[in-house]
């Protein structure tokens, strides 16, 4: 099968969190399995060049129809780890990629609407007719609209598009402008309820409901998560719209790519390890306080891993620095705010905890300390106040980092409960889990954490092999995606 993903990341070249793992991991799956497999992605100012190989030009002269006129694109080619990426670079006054940023410009709706509308075009043009578009979040909600009403009569009438939603809570928002802009036009058509008009602004047009509406398949990264979109409030506004159209939605489960993110060939590490030589992640800890210049003694280190963002239950990852000192454990953190609010917040706490020996905050986006803190690190919190699906609780567990999660989208479906777990036999559970956002929930899952460190080392032990044990590589879920592509094309 030929399969084009179309998206805004793809690690590490391009990396603000989970979707470009995800991108890239899924695309590795898909070419093991002997598909042909490309990525479509704009190309950046401050993508990390280093990552790419062979980077040239392969297309030199697109002309993307934008408004009345046309904006001129090159269009580079290069290797990211294997995979064949092609890297769309715009050339007009806007500057859409050149902008010291992924996201966060006031205009990020126009910039993405127009790559939507440049890769499609880079497919016509180069006469590139994949079976399956595989596009991903709001930012590519629009490449099956502009696919289905537009590209299709001028020769890609063949084509199927699956799109997966990684976060519902950014939907990309707009006028009657981006209809201009991206050619769609006919005003009274798409703000139509059935079709992009927001759920709650009849003002604005949604791009990620374009993309449930007129794709041929919509997945989120996790089933439990499938659910609570359909049926609760993490679906932001959506829930009617995917129930609608549940025929053709699914949960598929993320995967981690076990070549990038596995102990015993991990090349940030200084120790490598199996479950097996579990007694080595000692020699990781003790790198990794060197380098955090912690204080060496005999305590756990419990970690924090991700964004500093609302979703991620930043109040509840304040009060686990605490409660972990206070519980005579060590913490790490490693984020990056994505608001301002947020990143003094914690910058304040830097400097407050600055002195403790027994704490460390990083702020900032490091990917080789991660891998280090995974692997130096005895449990790993993640405390998010909703989870699509959440890669630091997989890729803890790899690393024999035992996590304590809280019980929301696919944390549900990945950690089970070392004490209560009411589905799992005791030698399946690898975790511990609370439910409640409140501070006294996340030490009724801390405690038991660092307390069976301390008594009873043993069983401790167990469970970080039993958490190593689970398969939460892309094997399963690429054998979904290629049974969705599956159906939608003979469909
Ligand atoms: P998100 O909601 O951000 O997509 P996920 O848990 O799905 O959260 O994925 C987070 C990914 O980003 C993991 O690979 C994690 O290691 C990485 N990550 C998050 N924050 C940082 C950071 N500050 N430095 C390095 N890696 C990070």
């Amino acid at each position: 099968m030929y399969i084009v993903q179309i998206a805004s990341e793809c690690a590490p070249v391009i990396k603000a969190g989970g979707l470009g793992d995800v991108v890239y991991g899924l695309s590795r799956e898909l070419e093991v399995r002997g598909h042909c497999v490309e990525l479509v992605l704009p190309k950046y100012d401050t993508m990390r060049y280093d990552q790419i190989w062979g980077l040239h030009d392969a297309y030199r002269d697109l002309w993307v129809p934008w408004y009345g006129g046309a904006i001129h694109c090159s269009v580079y080619c290069g290797w990211v780890h294997g995979r064949l990426c092609f890297f769309i670079e715009p050339h007009s006054g806007d500057n859409f990629f050149n902008r010291g940023c992924y996201y966060g410009c006031p205009d990020d709706n126009m910039r993405f609407a127009f790559f939507s509308k440049a890769a499609l075009e880079f497919l016509l043009q180069s006469n590139k007719r994949p079976d399956v578009i595989h596009c991903h979040d709001w930012q590519t909600g629009l490449v099956p609209v502009l696919l289905f009403e537009i590209y299709k009569y001028h020769g890609m009438g063949n084509q199927r598009v699956c799109y997966t939603i990684h976060n519902f809570k950014h939907q990309g928002f707009g006028g009657p402008e981006i209809l201009w802009a991206t050619g769609l036009n006919r005003e009274p058509y798409y703000f139509h309820y059935d079709r992009l008009r927001d759920n709650f602004n009849p003002f604005s047009l949604n791009f990620m409901k374009g993309g449930i509406v007129f794709s041929n398949f919509v997945t989120t990264v996790s089933p439990n998560h499938a659910l609570e979109v359909q049926f609760g409030d993490y679906g932001y506004g959506l829930g009617h719209t995917l129930y609608l159209h549940r025929h053709k939605f699914r949960g598929v489960l993320n995967g981690i790519d076990y070549d990038i993110w596995n102990p015993e060939i991990d090349r940030f590490i200084p120790a490598r390890y199996t479950a097996q030589t579990l007694e080595d992640k000692a020699k990781n800890k003790k790198a990794l306080r060197e380098r955090l210049l912690l204080q060496d003694v005999n305590k756990p280190i419990v970690a924090y891993i991700g964004r500093l963002d609302e979703q991620k239950g930043v109040h509840l990852v304040h009060h686990a620095i605490y409660r972990s000192l206070f519980k005579n454990a060590q913490f790490v953190l490693l984020g990056s705010a994505t608001e301002r609010g947020i990143g003094a917040w914690f910058a304040h706490e830097k400097s407050y905890l600055n002195d403790n020996p027994d704490v460390h905050l990083e702020l900032g986006f490091n990917e080789e300390l991660s891998h280090l803190i995974y692997a130096g690190a005895d449990v790993i919190v993640v405390p998010s106040h909703y989870e699509p699906c959440g890669l630091t609780q997989m890729i803890g567990l790899k690393y024999g980092t035992v996590p304590v999660v809280r019980g929301v989208g696919g944390l549900v479906d990945t950690i089970f409960d070392r004490d209560y777990d009411p589905h799992k036999l005791p030698e399946q559970r690898n975790g511990y889990v609370f439910y409640h956002t409140d501070p006294a929930a996340l030490e009724s899952a801390l405690d038991r954490a660092i307390d069976l460190w301390y008594t009873a080392p043993d069983q401790f032990r167990q469970l970080q092999m039993q958490g190593m044990s689970y398969d939460y590589s892309w094997n399963y879920p690429g054998k979904e995606y290629l049974e969705i592509y599956d159906f939608i094309r003979h469909r």
